[in-house]
């Protein structure tokens, strides 16, 4: 199949079709497999009028895309965010299906958005345009429809009003939405999960590739629930933490950052910025520091082809959802630098949230212990089925991770007597 060179002016849907078609030219499809994999399933467009507390009305635009339901009930998070636009979610959409299906997970994939900036709203109208996204989406959800969960702008309370809302239409449904706070059903671990899937997915890299870890140093961008359960977690392996960054700042101490102190200190000013000991850094230079392992764990595409050349890591591990532009991929791969992508790395937080609606399901609880056993179980065996197919095939880690997952779905396209 023909590949275009790619930029970074493509839209993000654009982008993930590229990596899409990058993994499946490592398969032998049907063109009609291909063409049922490559489109959304259902897309929805909702206004999501709200009353602000100024007793203005302001009408807000949400989506629901659900890009493939062939493994299972579309699954994926809502993101409240000013670029949740139409062709992001539906980017987002299809990153979840194949992370699923990498997984192996009984999931499809799903996204859905607000248009809106969650940081200039009250807390009162979080609650009201949550209940009525919820409404009007409602009739495409369900336990074995389609199961949201949290993303960028979105947490626990979010996640509780959704139940709710659900709730209030169709009686008590905890397995309607995952990354519940645990007192309504949500699951020990869960919030941990994709900083500890993360490490993991690292571990179980470094040692089947010979990599040494005690010592590493590693940059972290992002110190969001992703990024501080990275940060804090990474340690463990013997890595170094020398950098972390959140939207307004980044901090630097080539010796490592304590990072509880760091975290503390960010509780307490709203920002890492300040941090005693460590020198500040831009957003833009941040990524550019010397290190070996850097964790992108913010938002998409800041890893362009005007910086990917700039960049010192010798590992870019993805724990956000698409931060390396296709353009870029192709430049850090002729570099030498080993990217794990996006839908291995982060699949901690879906993984997780299967293990919480299975024991919604099931009314029944899991010990944390149990849930990071199986996590660990789940994240190592998927890391193993990307490197060997990666080193069989001799193609990158993503086209891999894409091909692994591609396969699967077209497989059960084809059981189920779609095409
Ligand atoms: N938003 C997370 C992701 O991008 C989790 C989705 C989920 O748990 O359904 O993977």
């Amino acid at each position: 199949m023909p590949l275009t060179v790619p930029t970074d002016s493509m839209t993000a849907f654009e982008a993930v079709t590229w990596f899409f078609n990058q993994g499946a030219a490592h398969l032998n499809l049907r063109d009609e497999t291909m063409d049922l994999m490559r489109h959304s399933w259902r897309e929805l467009t909702v206004s999501v009028p709200v009353r602000l507390d100024n007793g203005q009305l302001k009408v807000f635009v949400g989506y629901r895309v659900q890009h493939n339901g062939a493994r299972g009930p579309y699954k994926g998070g809502v993101r409240y965010h000013p670029n949740a636009d139409l062709d992001e979610v539906r980017a987002l959409a299809s990153l979840m299906t194949w992370k699923t299906a990498l997984a192996n997970i009984p999931f499809g994939g799903a996204k859905g958005g607000v248009v809106c900036d969650p940081m200039q709203l009250s807390s009162p109208e979080l609650n009201r345009l949550t209940r009525r996204y919820t409404q009007n989406i409602a009739h495409i959800l369900g336990p074995n429809r389609d199961i949201p969960a949290t993303d960028l702008g979105t947490d626990g309370q979010t996640m509780a009003w959704m139940m709710d809302a659900y709730g209030q239409l169709h009686g008590y449904t905890p397995s309607i939405v995952t990354g519940k706070p645990v007192e309504l059903g949500g699951s020990y671990g869960r919030e941990a999960a994709p900083g500890r899937g993360l490490v993991y997915c690292l571990e179980e890299w470094a040692s089947l590739t010979g990599y040494r870890l005690a010592g590493a140093k590693v940059v972290i961008q992002g110190f969001g629930q992703v990024g501080s359960w990275a940060a804090r977690l990474i340690g463990t392996l013997g890595c170094v933490v020398i950098g972390i960054s959140d939207v307004r700042r980044g901090i630097y101490n080539p010796a490592g950052l304590d990072i509880q102190r760091v975290f503390e200190h960010s509780r307490r000013e709203g920002s890492v910025m300040g941090f005693p000991g460590a020198d500040s850094v831009g957003v833009q230079e941040f990524l550019e520091l010397p290190c070996d392992i850097l964790v992108p764990a913010a938002v998409e595409k800041v890893i362009r082809s005007d910086n990917a050349g700039r960049i010192k890591a010798r590992i870019v591990l993805e724990a956000a959802n698409h931060p390396t532009t296709p353009a870029a991929d192709t430049a850090l791969a002729e570099r030498g630098i080993t990217v794990v992508p996006d839908i291995l790395v982060n699949a901690g937080g879906v993984i997780v949230s299967y293990f919480e609606w299975a024991q919604n399901i099931q009314e029944f609880r899991w010990e944390e212990e149990r849930v990071n056993k199986e996590l660990e179980r789940i994240m190592k065996q998927a890391t193993r089925e990307v490197v060997a197919m990666a080193q069989q095939e001799r193609i990158t880690l993503r086209q891999a991770a894409f091909a692994i997952g591609i396969q699967r779905v077209a497989r059960a396209i084809e059981l189920r007597g779609f095409v």
